[in-house]
């Protein structure tokens, strides 16, 4: 028998007046966030059916990382990559969600929300009234027309990606056009994982972006040279310190060029455009108190009208493992854990505020680095000779405060993990004086 760890849905209906359907939470959003928070609420002995999920997505919540590298090299499919199997749980299909009694409504986007009434009206659904509700609607990519080049984002062959819904069109164009020439716009994550698979899957690859080097928000100099050095070896072309000013279509309207603010013309077949994401705040930016461009919560994932909660990227959260330093993280661990930490709220099972070590990672070709804690102006690289593998320190005077390694083994990956978390002092001249990773990590 399930067990209900919240009053029964039946005593919110006079709150709710006229919805369709009411429920004691619902989730808005069906990504990473949403699926982890489904999955917490039925660990905790949530209620059959006092759950309900709303996404406009047609499938069923999935590891959203594995669209660029997996599924976009057709090394993977959905459901195959279904939360919670990226943090080694239990793959949730359709039969999970209906065994766990979490009411999950498919194709549907929420429309509106009146926060007074409680109540959600969507597309398909008609109305939804909740007691509790977590916004995870999360982000899109910015795009050509973001960049006000509407004319450019009519012409087909260029992408975007985010869910599969736009991922399938791109994959299928990766197998029309092998051979032929890709362009990534964007030197992020987005760049760097696209270069990378579609080099693997056989076509020539040009990366532009405006910035001296790759990742410039996170890699130093030396981490970045490796990365460029290897996408060299792979035949990918950077062009660094500009940016697409326009493109140029064919007669039948397919993109066939380029053309760069420094003057210079790129042909290409396909194009991926990776210029950033913007949260997905339509459905409560004059209603909720924003920050960063998201919804503001406090520790606890509360915004500021009660029972309305918000989670991964589209919240803008006080950092108690940074002092309460204000932060936004657009990465899969946050969706995950934020989405745990507010369930535990709702449920009344956790009252402390979330402490969030910050832990980023990505994979291209045989390369794969992590990245934990926090940044700072000074950074001390080694790098084995003549290899990949890598380490980067980030440190405050003495104090290492984030940490980093390419290649590295799972033990370096834990020491990482752990010299972000503690925070030690060390000796830097010795640390400056490794010549290997290995040194480093003795020191
Ligand atoms: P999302 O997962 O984006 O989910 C939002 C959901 O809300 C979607 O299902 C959307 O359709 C739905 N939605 C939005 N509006 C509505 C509405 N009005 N009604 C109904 N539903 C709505 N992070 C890493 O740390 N490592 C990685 O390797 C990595 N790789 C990535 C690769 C790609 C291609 C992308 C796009 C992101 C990657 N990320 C990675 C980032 C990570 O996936 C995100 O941080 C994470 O998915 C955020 O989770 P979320 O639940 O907040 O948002
Ligand atoms: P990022 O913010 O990582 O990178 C965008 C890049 O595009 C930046 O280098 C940016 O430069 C550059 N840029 C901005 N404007 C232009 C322009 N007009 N022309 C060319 N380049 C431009 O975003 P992504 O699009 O790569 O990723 C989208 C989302 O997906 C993010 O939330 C990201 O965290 C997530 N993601 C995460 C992954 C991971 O964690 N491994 C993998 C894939 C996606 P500038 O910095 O100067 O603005």
């Amino acid at each position: 028998e399930a067990k209900s760890a919240a009053p029964a849905v039946g005593d919110l209906s006079t709150e709710m007046g006229g919805a369709d359907k009411i429920f004691e939470t619902v989730i808005v959003g069906g990504g990473v966030a949403a699926g982890y928070a489904a999955r917490e609420f039925v660990r905790l002995g949530a209620a059959k059916g006092a759950v309900a999920m709303i996404s406009r997505e047609a499938v069923y919540p999935y590891e959203r990382p594995a669209l660029s590298k997996g599924f976009i090299m057709n090394k993977a499919k959905v459901p195959g990559f279904n939360v919670c199997v990226g943090s080694g749980g239990e793959n949730q299909g359709e039969q999970w969600y209906v065994e766990n009694g979490i009411e999950t409504y498919l194709s549907t986007s929420v429309t509106s929300i009146a926060f007074d009434s409680k109540t959600l009206t969507t597309d398909k659904a008609g109305t939804i009234g909740y007691k509790n509700l977590i916004l995870a609607m999360g982000a899109r990519p910015v795009t050509l027309t973001d960049m006000k080049m509407d004319d450019a984002a009519k012409l087909k062959g260029i992408y975007t990606l985010r869910e599969v819904e736009d991922t399938q069109p791109l994959l299928d164009a990766l197998i029309e056009n092998k051979g032929k020439k890709a362009l990534c716009v964007g030197g992020g994550y987005i760049g760097l994982e696209c270069a990378a698979a579609m080099t693997v899957m056989g076509l020539h690859v040009t990366m532009v972006f405006p910035e001296p080097h790759v990742m410039q928000r996170l890699f130093t100099p030396e981490m970045a040279a490796l990365y460029e050095e290897v996408y060299a070896q792979k035949g990918i072309k950077m062009i660094k310190g500009t940016v697409a000013s326009g493109f140029v279509g064919d007669s039948n309207g397919k993109v066939k060029e380029a053309h760069l603010k420094n003057g210079e013309k790129v042909p290409c077949d396909v194009v991926v455009v990776g210029v950033g994401a913007k949260p997905n705040v339509e459905l409560c930016q004059d209603k909720l108190d924003m920050e960063a461009r998201a919804v503001k919560v406090n520790g606890r994932f509360q915004s500021s009208i009660p029972d309305v909660y918000a989670v991964g990227d589209l919240a803008t959260f006080p950092n108690a493992f940074l002092g309460g330093v204000s932060s936004r993280v657009e990465h899969v661990d946050h969706a995950r854990r934020s989405a745990m930490h507010c369930v535990n709220v709702i449920l009344g099972k956790e009252t402390s505020d979330y402490a969030y070590l910050p832990y980023f990672y990505s994979r291209e070709f045989d390369l794969s680095w992590k990245f934990y804690g926090q940044q700072s102006n000074e950074t001390l690289t080694v790098r084995d000779p003549g290899a990949n593998h890598m380490a980067a320190f980030w440190m405050e005077g003495s104090t290492v405060v984030g940490a980093f390694v390419e290649s590295g083994t799972a033990e370096e990956e834990s020491m990482i993990q752990a010299l972000a978390r503690a925070k030690p002092t060390i000796d830097v001249a010795a640390l400056k004086a490794a010549k290997t990773v290995a040194d480093a990590f003795a020191v």
